[in-house]
């Protein structure tokens, strides 16, 4: 027996797969420094937790509307409205298991089969699988060498007449990079010119630092929001640290929610209602955790910068938002740690018990993606061990997991 080939073909998640690969060894008593997946350490804002746990204690744990508990969605309106300056209806919203899942199904009701969608690379590793499960080809669009923003005549270049969408990530998974509002104000109405569809994937839309505010695709509409083209996904997981909640939105004309909440009737049904309540609290409740998180981040992203600066031969352009960077090791690659991002992440891991994820997963060779989600000691000591594993100059004894390395251990 075997599987379809259509989901035969569908990779596994690298974040979600390293991420467990870290478990699992942790697991086993390894000192593992996970610096793989994008996850905050902050505990779950109080107002959440209590919000879901009174929802569970109220004993009525039933399903809600598909496109999500009306209070919720009124919350998620005068979310749109703070933070774009937008007025939406709730017709305009649709609540979904994360903001994963509501891109996914963006994409599922915008395009047919055959039809394309423009990547910008660097782009998050699940978009090319999710546009391949939609029977759509993903069409890749690159930052020129130095620089991780795309360049507006390269994407206007990769426009066909069967490009359906365009997904846009910024701040962005995986460079760090905030794109520039001359981008974002040219891209705009060059796509509505063409009748494509722009998924702005703004999930981590207040992680930005040195006091910048990332511009955003909704701001420089000239159309309503049901004439428009644009899609807004944003979520919890994020800016409040509530992954596990898996609670993610998407705001978009309504004629293009309607048809999401019709997928989503026949698949998920709706969202749970005890994280939606918690998701809820988060958004009506103080705000100083975003700042905290946020200013959190900012000082771990300092750290990031100046520990990579101390190895020798790596490259970074400095993040200016999100919690990841994209560093360059193409000048180190070679046989002694590998001469692709994916060897070099196995070599750290193995080596150095540092978890990273491969450029090449992110359309980008020779880089690896960090994650400085985590406490500041885990940063600083995946970069001092990667300083130990790849720099021949550096100290060559080291210690962690209660054990001390020689780097002849290699
Ligand atoms: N978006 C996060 C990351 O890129 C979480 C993992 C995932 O869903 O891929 O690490």
């Amino acid at each position: 027996m075997s599987v379809g080939q259509h989901a035969g073909a569908i990779a596994e998640s690298p974040t979600m797969a390293l991420n467990e690969q870290a478990r699992l060894l942790r697991e086993q008593g390894e000192s593992v420094i996970h610096l793989g997946i994008g996850e905050p350490k902050n505990r779950t804002p109080p107002a959440a937790v209590e919000a879901a746990a009174a929802k569970l204690a109220g004993g009525e744990i039933k399903y809600t509307p598909t496109t999500g508990v009306p209070s919720f969605k009124k919350a998620i309106v005068e979310y749109t409205a703070r933070n774009y300056g937008r007025e939406v209806a709730p017709a305009n919203v649709i609540v979904c298991d994360g903001a994963k899942q509501a891109i996914f199904n963006a994409l599922y009701t915008l395009i047919d089969p055959g039809q394309e969608v423009i990547l910008l690379a660097p782009y998050w590793v699940s978009y090319p699988e999710m546009v391949k499960m939609c029977g759509s080809t993903p069409v890749l669009v690159s930052a020129p060498e130095g620089s991780f923003e795309p360049r507006l005549a390269d994407i206007e270049r990769a426009m066909t007449s069967r490009t359906r969408v365009i997904i846009v990530n910024s701040p962005n998974n995986p460079s760090g990079a905030v794109f520039s509002a001359s981008l974002l104000g040219e891209l705009i109405p060059a796509c509505e010119k063409r009748g494509i569809y722009l998924i702005m994937d703004d999930i981590y839309h207040k992680l930005v630092f040195d006091g910048a505010i990332a511009p955003s695709c909704l701001q420089f509409a000239s159309r309503s929001i049901d004439q428009g083209n644009i899609i807004v996904v944003n979520g919890v997981a994020k800016t409040y640290g509530m992954t596990g909640f898996r609670i993610g939105w998407a705001v978009g004309p309504k004629d293009v929610v309607k048809v999401m909440a019709n997928v989503q009737s026949q698949t998920t049904s709706c969202s749970s209602v005890l994280t939606q309540a918690g998701a809820e609290a988060a958004l009506r409740g103080p705000q100083e955790v975003v700042e905290e998180l946020r200013r959190t981040i900012e000082s771990n992203r300092d750290l990031v910068v100046a520990g990579l600066a101390a190895i020798r031969g790596v490259k970074l352009i400095k993040p200016l938002g999100t919690f990841y960077c994209l560093p360059d090791f193409r000048e180190l690659l070679g046989e002694r740690i590998g001469s692709n991002s994916h060897q070099l992440a196995a070599f750290l891991l193995q080596k150095a018990r540092v978890v990273t994820v491969p450029g090449k997963d992110f359309g980008v060779e020779g880089h690896l993606r960090l994650s400085y989600a985590g406490s500041a000691d885990e940063v600083i000591e995946g970069l001092r061990r990667m300083r130990w594993a790849l720099d021949p100059a550096s100290s060559s004894e080291i210690s962690f997991g209660g054990k001390s390395h020689r780097r002849d251990w290699f």
